[in-house]
């Protein structure tokens, strides 16, 4: 599954075509898409030795564990769109971030998502579900839930990489 299997019209001025080598060029009016993965941002917030997971609310993978975070707006700073996230479903404010890694998630509904992982500690406030989680829950890292309760093929290994991380500091 890619972005633009299926397209035969330019979303510009619907003449035909076909996409071709991640793209679609149109031959009419020269408008061009390229299939390119959508940026998420997404951290693992630490506070008192546990680290923050959210269930999803909402398809895909709803009921499943995930990290707070979200999708950035076009031309949007990722720090901003990390922290509007974080308050949008959690309302908490973060410090302290710093880049963890960033993975390619490979199907979100047709899409991959190129997800920015930050880490980051947040500042004092009760965690408060929002937006489109169903719950947040302070865990543990040695009691994570197992990587079939996790929405989303790369959050395990980021948190590897956390833990590691964790270990080296
Ligand atoms: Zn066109």
């Amino acid at each position: 599954m890619a972005f633009l299997d299926g397209w035969r019209f330019c979303p510009r001025c619907g003449a035909a075509g076909d996409p071709r080598d991640g793209r679609f060029a149109c031959a009419e009016c020269g408008h061009v898409v390229w299939a390119n993965s959508v940026p998420g941002v997404e951290a693992v917030i630490e506070r008192d030795g546990c680290i923050l997971l959210a269930r999803r609310a909402n398809e895909p993978a709803k009921g499943l564990w995930d990290l707070p975070g979200g999708f950035a707006h076009e031309g949007e700073d990722p720090l901003v769109a990390l922290a509007r996230e974080v308050r949008e479903e959690t309302g908490l404010e973060l410090d302290d971030v710093s880049l963890l890694g960033i993975w390619i998630e490979p199907d979100y509904e047709g899409r991959s998502v190129f997800s920015v992982t930050y880490r980051a500690s947040a500042r004092p406030g009760d965690a408060r579900p929002a937006d489109d989680v169903a719950e947040l829950r302070w865990v543990d890292p040695a009691e994570l839930p197992p990587d079939e309760d996790f929405a989303f093929e790369h959050t395990p290994p980021a948190l590897v990489l956390w833990r590691a991380r964790q270990q080296h500091a």
